[in-house]
């Protein structure tokens, strides 16, 4: 069932020069998921870079199969460090990222496993998973355009109309550093191409923008007035109006007349020094199948199997066109991305 690949340590030495880590004993937080070692129970450990509402859904997991979940949370950069560092005494059997770089960048250092089952490729579109089926997007992420409803009239409709000087003090940005960013430009660099991308991006940098490495912040400070548009993964919209339902914030769905809005996804993959494997497939298969809905649900993200209704709450929303050819390309080119945005003075 599970094929091993081979680890290429020369090659995840390169990739973790592009990413500034904490120490991984003061950032990676140990959460307990009702582990019991004295008896004979089935379990799975899990390193996660998605942390939003992760404990009803191992709950339910645990609930439907009997296995026990036990979890260690940190950011995604940091638990591939940490993966790297163990190598085959890793505890870990399955990974999950908020990101799709991220996890091609571990699969590329051969931290994954190759997984073949037919459940996995049944559910989830071949765009969304590696093309060695070593990890798998269990949901959708849509980085969009954000706007006050109370002061723009005329949002606009492309990444690229973000840098339109009327937009000049008004824009507000998530910091280079962040996955969300650097995805989002590697997307650009696949779309556009390398000249027109840094093009787009330097004229984001002439607005002047409001850095805020918080989505939801980001948000707050469009509902406050410190800016008239931003980007923001959808999900954090459909938050603030469950909890606000008058936030004066909506979206405009980016690139639908082109490639399509941004898609990053949320994933897992089986690691390749897994000492349950069996467990792990399972729950990956469970996250892919009964489980989409819990899953997808507990962050108001998008399924990743495209036959799984949304939430209700993202019905308001709206249909629109997403880029899912640029999903699998995004690790590839995060080197890229990071030049640019750093070659650019993106801050
Ligand atoms: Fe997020």
């Amino acid at each position: 069932m599970v094929e091993k690949t081979s680890p290429k340590p020369l090659k995840s030495r390169l990739f973790l020069r592009f990413f500034v880590v904490g120490t991984l004993a003061a950032t990676a937080t140990a959460c307990g998921g009702g582990s019991d070692d004295s008896d004979d129970a089935r379990s799975v450990t899990v390193y996660t870079g998605r942390h939003y509402g992760i404990e009803p859904v191992f709950e339910a997991f645990t609930a439907a199969t009997g296995i026990k979940v036990r979890f260690t949370a940190g950011s995604d950069p940091e638990l591939r460090e940490r993966l790297v560092a163990e190598g085959d005494n890793t505890p870990a059997d399955l990974v999950m990222t908020a990101d799709a770089a991220n996890v091609e960048l571990a699969a590329a250092a051969g931290l994954l496993a190759s997984v073949d089952s037919a459940k996995l490729t049944n559910a989830i579109p071949e765009e969304l998973r590696s093309k060695k089926n070593e990890w798998f997007a269990l949901s959708r992420r849509l980085r969009v355009v954000m706007y006050s409803t109370e002061r723009v009239t005329e949002p606009p409709t492309t990444y690229a109309e973000l840098g339109d000087e009327k937009w000049s003090g008004k824009l507000c940005l998530r910091p280079s550093t962040h996955p969300y960013t650097q995805s989002l430009v590697a997307s650009m660099i696949l779309n556009l191409g390398s000249d027109t991308a840094r093009a787009v991006v330097d004229s984001w940098v002439a607005n002047k923008p409001l850095y805020i490495n918080s989505d939801t912040d980001i948000l707050k400070a469009i509902a406050a007035g410190d800016c008239d548009v931003a980007l923001a993964n959808s999900y954090y919209l459909a938050r603030l109006l469950a909890e606000e339902p008058t936030t004066p914030v909506a979206i405009s769905w980016p690139e639908q007349d082109g490639s399509g809005a941004h898609v990053n996804v949320s994933t897992a993959g089986v690691t390749a020094a897994a000492s349950n494997p069996d467990e792990a497939i399972e729950l990956l298969e469970w996250l892919a199948t009964e489980g989409q809905s819990t899953f997808s649900d507990a962050n108001f993200e998008y399924p990743a199997d495209p036959n799984v209704a949304p939430a209700e709450v993202l019905l308001s929303f709206g249909e629109f066109r997403a880029d899912l050819a640029a999903v699998r390309e995004l690790g590839r080119l995060n080197p890229d991305a990071v030049e640019l945005l750093s070659r650019a003075g993106y801050e």
